[in-house]
C-alpha cells in the first residue's frame, strides 16, 4: 500500500517536471532567430545613468548572444500590439544600460506580447540617443509651457488618457474619430 503511493506520488512529480520541462521549451522556442542561443543575462534588473540625462529602468530581460545584448520587455495586453511608448521603454532602457555599465546593446529590441495566456514576441527598431535626447528636450518644453502638445495618432491612446479632459487637441482628435465613426447625431461616448 505505502509501496504503491510512493510510486503515484513519484509519477505525480515527474509528471509535472515533465510538463514544466515542456512548457519553458515552448516559451523559449517562441523566441524570434536572433535570440536563438541566447541566454539570460539580466532579470528585472534596474540601470541608472546621468548622461546625456539622468534615466532610471528598469529591464524586464537582457539576453546575451555573443558579445551583443538584447533587451526584451514583456506586456500583457488586450491584443497583439506594440505601440511608440514601447518603443521608447525599450530605447530608454538601452540607453540606460550602455551610459551605466557600457555593455554593447543592439539597436533591435523585443516586445513580448501576452493575450489570454498566448505569447508573440514582436521585434522593434529602437531610437538613438539623440533621438531620445530630443524626445526629453521637447517633453520639457511641454511640461514647461512652451511648446503645444501636438495629439498623438494613436487615438486610443488619447481616448483612454487621464488628461483629455485639460488636453484640448486630445480632446479635438477623440471628438472627431467618434464623429467619423459613429455620426454627428450617433452613439458618441462621454467625454473623459
Ligand atoms: S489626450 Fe492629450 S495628453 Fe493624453 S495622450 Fe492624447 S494628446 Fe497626449
Amino acid at each position: 500500500m505505502i509501496t504503491t503511493a510512493i510510486l503515484l506520488v513519484t509519477a505525480f512529480i515527474l509528471l509535472w517536471l515533465l510538463q514544466r520541462i515542456a512548457r519553458t521549451s515552448a516559451t523559449e522556442l517562441d523566441l524570434p532567430p536572433e535570440l536563438h542561443g541566447a541566454t539570460i543575462a539580466y532579470s528585472e534588473k534596474l540601470f541608472e545613468t546621468m548622461t546625456p540625462f539622468h534615466l532610471l529602468a528598469k529591464v524586464d530581460r537582457i539576453y546575451r548572444k555573443g558579445n551583443m545584448h538584447f533587451v526584451l520587455e514583456f506586456k500583457t495586453r488586450a491584443r497583439h500590439r506594440v505601440y511608440q511608448s514601447d518603443i521608447i521603454e525599450l530605447s530608454a532602457q538601452r540607453l540606460a544600460i550602455t551610459g551605466s555599465c557600457g555593455l554593447p546593446v543592439s539597436v533591435t529590441g523585443f516586445v513580448t506580447t501576452q493575450v489570454e495566456g498566448e505569447r508573440q514576441t514582436h521585434r522593434v527598431q529602437l531610437l538613438d540617443a539623440d533621438q531620445l535626447v530630443a524626445l526629453y528636450e521637447r517633453r520639457r518644453a511641454i511640461l514647461a509651457g512652451t511648446v503645444e502638445p501636438n495629439c498623438n495618432a494613436g487615438y486610443a491612446l488619447c481616448a483612454s488618457c487621464s488628461y483629455r479632459t485639460e488636453c484640448e487637441p486630445g480632446a479635438k482628435a477623440v471628438h472627431q474619430r467618434e464623429v467619423q465613426r459613429y455620426g454627428q447625431t450617433g452613439h458618441l461616448r462621454s467625454g473623459g
